[in-house]
């Protein structure tokens, strides 16, 4: 499961554990990325906050893990790099699937080596309902119709919840509870995350 987790929410977590129970998957490794390409001039938050909140979010399934492996890497973050990374860990024989939200893959295209990328995992396209597979058809056209078995979609009431939303509401003092796991929002207030230039 890929993303900035900016922080992590109680989105992604519920998104991650209907994709184990839908897709029948062994383990959700959640990867926080490490210098994303598109977010070059966007302030993130430093990589070993993202990781942390991770972590602390994830402790208490027993099928969520969390990798480094995006965060370790040098250099820009990749997702045809994190799937071949993860490819090498668990072997050829492993189906790998690659979740994250919809709109992100919206701009598969402009990632690097993606048909090659979409060769070797599946995509799961996390939204909340109401969101169809037309407006990923729309967006990638003959690519993902070529391409249409790798994708599935996820729908997610709890994605109402964003991480965007979550930061503006620190910085404006309003309430963030029952959005994150506690321990992800002590975290946040006790390391003065989004209230302060944290990258
Ligand atoms: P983003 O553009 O910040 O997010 C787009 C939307 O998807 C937001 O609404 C976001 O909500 C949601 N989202 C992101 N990750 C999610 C997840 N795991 N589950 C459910 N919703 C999710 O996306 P991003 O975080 O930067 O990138 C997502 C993934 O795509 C990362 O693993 C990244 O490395 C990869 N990516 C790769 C390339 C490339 O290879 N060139 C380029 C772009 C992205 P929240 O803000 O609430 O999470």
């Amino acid at each position: 499961m890929g993303g900035t987790f900016d922080p992590v929410h109680y989105g992604h977590l519920v998104t991650a554990e209907a994709a184990r129970a839908e897709y029948n998957l062994q383990q959700v490794i959640f990867v926080p990325t490490g210098r994303p390409p598109h977010k070059e001039k966007i302030e993130i938050s430093n990589a070993e906050d993202r990781l942390l909140m991770t972590t602390l979010a994830t402790l208490t399934n027993p099928y969520f893990d969390v990798s480094r492996a995006d965060i370790d890497r040098p250099g820009l973050t990749y997702t045809i790099d994190t799937i071949e990374d993860l490819r090498r860990v668990y072997g050829p024989d492993a189906t790998l699937y690659f979740i994250t939200g919809a709109d992100a893959l919206l701009e598969i295209l402009t990632w690097k080596d993606a048909a090659r990328l979409v060769d070797m995992c599946q995509f799961i396209a996390a939204s909340r309902p109401g969101y169809s597979l037309s407006l990923l058809e729309k967006a990638l056209g003959r690519f993902f119709t070529e391409k249409r078995q790798a994708f599935h979609l996820l729908e997610v009431p709890a994605l109402a919840i964003s991480s965007t939303d979550i930061r503006e509401r620190v910085r404006s003092g309003r309430p963030i509870q029952y959005l994150l796991p506690e321990t992800v929002a002590y975290y946040i207030i006790k390391n003065r995350l989004y209230t302060r230039r944290s990258a």
